[in-house]
C-alpha cells in the first residue's frame, strides 16, 4: 500500500476478504485519493455501508463507519447526517443494495437533495449472497436465477437518479481511476445528493457466469465499452450497443435538505 493513504486504512483488518482480481479495492483506493486530496478530517468523515461485497469496504477505512443492514445505508445516512450536518458522509453501496432492497431509499435521498456522496458499486450482480441477478443485471446476461439469461430490464441508475432529484450525476469504471477520483471529488463539493455510479469488475460472479474471462480482460471490456457523451452521441444505434457513458452526466441546482431544515428550526425556536 502506497504511504500517503496508509493512515486511511484500519491495518489490523487487512488482507481483505474480497476475491482475487476483484474492483472493489480499486474503488476504495479512488475514494481514500480523493478524500487526500479532499484534505478532510477524518474525525469529520463518515463512511455508511449497507450490506454485500461493496458494503465491506467501509470496515477497511479509518473514519467512523457504519456498516448498516441491507439495503439501509442511504436511511442511516440520512440519520447522521441530520444530526451532525457538519460531517461529511460518504455513502457505499452495490447495486443490488441500493436498487432493489434500497431503492426506495435511494429515491428519496436524491428526491430531498441531502447533502451525501453515494458511490454505487455496480458489479452487475448480488456478489456475496450467491450471485443472483439486480435490478442492475443487463438483459439476457446469466445469474444463477437467471441461468437462460435475464429476462428483466435493468434501470439506468443515473437516469433513475436525475429523474428522482440528485443534483450530480456521474459514472465511472474501475479501469477509469483517474476519472473517478475526479467524480468523487466533484461530487462531494457539490452541495446535495450525488450519485457516482461505478461499473466494477466482478470476475468471480457475474463475469464467470457470463464468460467474460479474467479480470484484465474485464477491465478492457470497460476500456472498450466506456465512452464519453460527445463520442456516443455520434454513434449508430448498433455501436451502442453494451456502450455505458462516463463522465459527469448532471449537474443542478436545488436546496439542500439539511441547510432547509436548519432554517426551519432557527425560524421557529427563534435560534
Ligand atoms: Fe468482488 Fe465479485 Fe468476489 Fe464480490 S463476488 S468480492 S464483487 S469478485
Ligand atoms: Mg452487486
Amino acid at each position: 500500500m502506497l504511504p500517503e493513504i496508509e493512515q486511511y486504512f484500519r491495518l489490523e483488518k487487512l488482507p481483505h476478504m474480497w476475491c482475487p482480481g476483484c474492483g472493489n479495492g480499486i474503488i476504495l483506493h479512488c475514494l481514500v485519493k480523493a478524500i487526500d486530496k479532499l484534505c478532510l478530517d477524518q474525525d469529520q468523515t463518515s463512511i455508511v455501508s449497507g450490506i454485500g461485497c461493496a458494503a465491506r469496504a467501509s470496515g477497511y477505512l479509518d473514519f467512523d463507519t457504519l456498516h448498516t443492514t441491507h439495503g439501509r445505508a442511504l436511511a442511516f445516512a440520512t440519520g447522521v447526517k441530520l444530526a451532525k450536518p457538519e460531517l461529511n458522509v460518504f455513502v457505499l453501496t452495490g447495486d443490488g443494495d441500493c436498487t432493489a432492497i434500497g431503492g426506495n431509499h435511494f429515491i428519496h435521498a436524491a428526491r430531498r437533495n441531502i447533502n451525501l456522496t453515494t458511490i454505487v458499486f455496480n458489479n452487475n450482480i448480488y456478489g456475496m449472497t450467491g450471485g443472483q441477478y439486480s435490478p442492475m443485471t443487463p438483459n439476457a446476461s446469466r445469474a444463477t436465477t437467471s441461468p437462460y439469461g435475464n429476462l428483466e430490464r435493468p434501470f439506468n441508475l443515473a437516469e433513475l437518479a436525475i429523474a428522482a432529484g440528485a443534483t450530480f450525476v456521474g459514472r465511472a469504471s474501475t479501469y477509469h481511476t483517474k476519472l473517478l477520483t475526479d467524480l468523487i471529488i466533484e461530487g462531494y463539493r457539490n452541495k446535495g445528493f450525488s450519485l457516482i455510479e461505478v461499473i466494477t469488475h466482478c470476475p468471480t460472479s457475474f463475469g464467470r457466469q457470463n464468460k467474460m474471462g479474467s479480470p484484465a480482460d474485464m477491465l478492457k471490456w470497460q476500456r472498450d465499452h466506456g465512452v464519453t457523451a460527445l463520442r456516443y452521441d455520434n454513434l449508430t444505434p448498433e455501436e451502442r450497443v453494451g456502450k455505458f457513458v462516463v463522465g459527469v452526466l448532471h449537474k443542478d441546482e436545488a436546496p439542500e435538505y439539511t441547510a432547509e431544515y436548519q432554517k426551519l428550526v432557527e425560524k421557529f425556536l427563534g435560534r
